[in-house]
């Protein structure tokens, strides 16, 4: 046994290397990989762009500090301003830490407007992170059980009932923001429907609360957008990016813009790595890469044909529930807990995971092919199948 503290249950298999979409372990098996690292390895492995812009940044310099002027890091708020149409950039190095800079942000917009204790609206079954804030805010009470008390201020309603957050703006004056995922991840892959998302703009701008989108895992090009938000054409307040963000460098990212912007000034808020030059070249190469390649477009096409040939080749069986998602977030309701296919398809050289107990996602890396896609269909219905008639 090591020294690692026991917070994963994790599979007995360890990765040396990976090559495209595929990842090779200590024995030299090889997997396809439908998962990237939960949704981190944007690029998949060894991406010449992205091997490139690290190594050259390795030569120069890792770390200087956020006491002085970071060019990369300009660099990269500008690419994130300009794709999301917002305005500033706080760099952190997770995304939790991107949503406590954005719970920190609502809380001084309610102070500012003269509300003592100001309360966010949250979803049922949202992440937001691990650290105490975002805990709070994540609506998984398993998750929560053991670390009471909580930390105060946030309100939750079921995902996408604009009129539970209605009747809350009826009689609460202490609401200041909402906090949503547009697609939930670790809930399940639940999309919000376009509606949603325009009646809850249209309140939120009515009421002065601010929008908070929480795109840590399905932001950065997946859902075939920039950001999962892009879709109804609505545009948050405040946004939080991490995961995919550098393709496997650790970074975090919270996004301002309207009632949002300007709330920070020197003091109220702060990181010592975050956004240090190593990371933000690799977040720099990362959107590089995914419009030189035309990435977004390519997660429409291969997600649509790991959607359709799930489809085709599950026809008829009973025991699944719902194949949806939107580019290549998807997730594989069946109407039993499937916890036991990660480890099975690992066995049979396939990495996904298992969320919400009952959905099989899937998060391949966005340089997945329609060929990858035929590869993991073939590898992964069959499966599926097999653990419905037999167990
Ligand atoms: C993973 C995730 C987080 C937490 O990110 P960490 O980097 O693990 O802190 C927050 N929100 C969403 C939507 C996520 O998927």
């Amino acid at each position: 046994m090591s020294h690692v503290m026991n917070t994963y249950a994790r599979l007995p298999v360890a990765f040396t290397h990976g090559e495209g979409v595929w990842l090779y372990d200590e024995t030299g098996k090889r997997y396809l990989d439908a998962l990237s690292g939960i949704a981190v390895n944007t690029l998949g492995y060894k991406h010449p762009r992205l091997v490139k812009a690290i190594a050259d940044q390795a030569e120069r310099v890792l770390h200087t500090s956020n006491l002085y002027r970071i060019p990369l890091q300009e660099q990269l708020s500008d690419r994130i301003a300009e794709a999301a149409g917002m305005d500033e950039v706080f760099f952190c190095n997770s995304g939790c830490e991107a949503n406590e800079a954005a719970i920190k942000l609502a809380r001084m917009c309610g102070h500012n407007k003269g509300i003592e204790l100001p309360h966010i609206i949250v979803m049922e079954n949202a992440f937001h992170g691990r650290t105490m804030a975002t805990l709070s805010a994540t609506g998984n009470r398993k998750a929560q059980a053991g670390f009471e008390p909580l930390v105060q201020g946030f309100i939750r309603v079921p995902y996408k009932d604009i009129e539970a957050i209605r009747r809350i703006a009826e009689h609460n004056h202490t609401v200041v923001a909402v906090m949503l995922e547009m697609i939930q991840g670790e809930g399940g892959v639940n999309v919000a429907d376009e509606a949603f998302q325009r009646d809850l703009r249209a309140l939120c701008d009515d009421r002065g609360w601010l929008m908070i989108c929480d795109e840590v895992q399905c932001g950065m090009g997946r859902t075939g957008k920039w950001f999962g938000w892009q879709h109804a054409g609505t545009r948050p307040d405040v946004m939080t990016l991490a995961k995919g963000l550098a393709s496997g460098v650790p970074i975090g990212a919270c996004v301002t813009s309207g009632l949002a912007k300007g709330l920070f000034g020197p003091g109220n808020h702060g990181s010592t790595f975050g956004g240090n030059p190593l990371a933000c070249a690799a977040g720099l190469a990362t959107f590089d890469a995914i419009v030189e390649d035309e990435l977004m477009d390519n997660a429409v096409a291969v997600g649509a044909a790991i959607r359709k040939g799930m489809a085709e080749a599950l026809a008829g069986e009973a025991g699944v529930v719902d194949i949806r998602g939107r580019g290549l977030m998807i997730g594989i309701e069946l109407d039993r807990p499937c916890g036991v296919l990660m480890a099975r398809a690992a066995e049979n050289g396939l990495l996904l995971s298992v969320t919400s107990e009952r959905v099989v996602r899937l998060l391949p890396a966005l340089t997945f092919t329609t060929a990858d896609a035929q590869t993991l269909v073939s590898m992964l219905a069959p499966m599926i199948r097999d653990f419905l008639a037999n167990g």
